[in-house]
């Protein structure tokens, strides 16, 4: 038995009638032994993660088997400076958890908001998207969750070319706080902007 390690999978866009765009998967599968890229699939199983498949090269006859896993492409995350960071669930999840650090909220919310996050960003089917895109999308969730964390969270990650209306929301929200430690907070946060 050869374990091919030559399984290339890519992804194509492609636009239909409707309009709708979607991502074709194709496998090229090149035989190990002539090369050639066709080969017939005579068994197919999943294993664990991976699936397993037997194939039989149409030009030369030998046998070989592929374990195959879906890959999504990478998708980069664009910093304000232009660097280029791969999108990071573990560091997005960590980076609100520090928001929502001693607040009521249960720590299965905070996956969920991340969860939400990750298959918003992939369904654009973009190779790239904004930091302060992703920022915007944990503000508008965070802001239903918990206010105090939404609030920690504006002020650390919106633009900050943004203050007026950074300021604008400090003031809206300290009109109608509802607790004392909201109102601590956002004393504090004014104090901080002027
Ligand atoms: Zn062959």
């Amino acid at each position: 038995m050869y374990i091919a390690n030559a399984v290339f999978i890519l992804y194509i866009e492609v636009t239909d009638l409707f309009h709708t765009k979607s991502r074709l998967r194709v496998i090229i599968v090149r035989c190990p032994y002539c090369n050639i890229p066709d080969s017939k699939v005579t068994d197919s199983r999943t294993v664990g993660e991976n699936v397993r498949r037997r194939r039989e090269c149409v030009r030369c006859g030998l046998r070989f088997t592929t374990y195959e896993r879906v890959q999504t492409t990478a998708l980069l995350v664009v910093k304000r400076d232009e660097r280029r960071q791969e999108f990071n669930k573990d560091k997005l999840l960590s980076q609100i958890v520090l928001a929502c650090t001693k607040r009521p909220i249960p720590y299965r919310d905070i996956e969920k908001v991340v969860e939400d996050i990750e298959s918003q960003v992939q369904n654009l089917g973009k190779p790239e998207i904004k930091s302060s895109t992703i920022g915007e999308m944990v503000m508008e969730r965070l802001r239903s969750l918990d206010r105090i964390a939404y609030i920690r969270w504006a002020s650390v990650y919106r633009d900050f070319q943004d203050m007026e209306s950074f300021e604008e929301m400090v003031k809206d929200l300290r009109g109608d706080s509802e607790s004392n430690e909201e109102e601590a907070t956002l004393s504090l946060l004014a104090k901080n902007i002027s």
